[in-house]
């Protein structure tokens, strides 16, 4: 697995650690570059040096080094092929949530500290858009995913165990066009490998006022830094999409924390030979 960290760095500091025609400089014509975006290896001398910058940053001036980051991870034909789990990714987010366009929720099963654990009690509804414009798959701010009937369709003619399909109204009709991915029913405990955190470099639990890391044990920390590991079970076995029981991210306005999404790979496969888009896979790992 080659692991690349991309970093949105703020063009004014980017120079202390890039040179000028390193990555991309992005801005406007008026003002000039307000971005630097690079891709830096992060087995390579530099990740530790973008840490130590952020850290000076912060101190001397009170902001930011880098503002987006996103792995990159990329695996060979081998490892793809021996893998036995995969975290699945949507890549596509739209506006409005459905919850802003009526989707109503019960939130009186939320955990009180995180907010994780409320529960759709209707079907989904959204706003007519183009979000699945040249793809499958779409997901909301607010965790709500919606799939294509393309995607749908391949899913039950490939005998796909553990999808669950809603429907979903756009306005006040049902769409033909358009399903919901269920996540419900979380089955796999995220194991203790797996890392959660701010950021590549702040691994803080909590802010002054959010708690990332649920002392409940629901929901495990902001975002997910490294690969998944989950504890093994009997469902691996037995179906081809699974949830997380446990959750990450945290509850702000429409945001909300969200399951990991992972899949067998008869369901990767499928995915792939039927040229269904919007997904991005990574290798988990089920740990005996
Ligand atoms: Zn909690």
């Amino acid at each position: 697995m080659k692991e690349l960290l991309e970093l949105r760095v703020d063009y004014e500091y980017a120079h202390l650690l890039f040179k000028e025609d390193e990555g991309v400089n992005l801005g406007d014509s008026i003002y000039g570059p307000s971005i630097k975006v690079v891709k830096i290896d992060t087995h390579s001398p530099i990740f530790e040096e973008v840490g130590k910058m952020d850290k000076y940053i912060r101190e001397k001036y009170g902001t930011f080094f880098f503002a987006g980051w996103n792995y990159i991870r990329t695996y060979t034909k081998k490892e793809l092929a021996d893998a036995r789990l995969f975290q699945m990714y949507v890549r596509k987010y739209f506006e409005p949530t459905g919850e802003e366009c009526g989707t109503e929720y019960d939130e009186s099963c939320a955990c009180k500290l995180c907010g994780a654990g409320r529960k759709q009690i209707s079907p989904l509804r959204i706003k007519k858009g183009r979000y699945l414009n040249k793809r499958d798959v779409a997901i909301t701010i607010g965790g709500e995913i919606v799939v294509s009937k393309n995607f749908v369709e391949a899913i039950r003619t490939n005998g796909i165990e553990g999808m669950i399909f809603g429907d979903v109204y756009i306005g006040k009709s049902k769409s033909e066009d358009c399903f919901q991915l269920m996540l419900q029913g979380g089955e796999l405990d995220v194991s203790e490998e797996t890392i959660f955190g701010v950021n590549p470099y702040d691994f803080s639990e909590k802010s002054p006022t959010e708690v990332f890391k649920c002392p409940n044990g629901d929901n495990l920390g902001l975002n997910i830094i490294s690969e998944a590991y989950v504890k093994n079970c009997t469902a691996l076995s037995q179906k081809d999409f699974f949830i997380s029981k446990q959750t990450c991210g945290f509850r702000s306005g429409l945001l909300a924390p969200h399951h990991l999404m992972f899949c067998s790979p008869k369901l990767y496969r499928t995915i792939q030979e039927n040229h269904l888009r919007g997904f991005n896979f990574e290798v988990a790992h089920i740990v005996d």
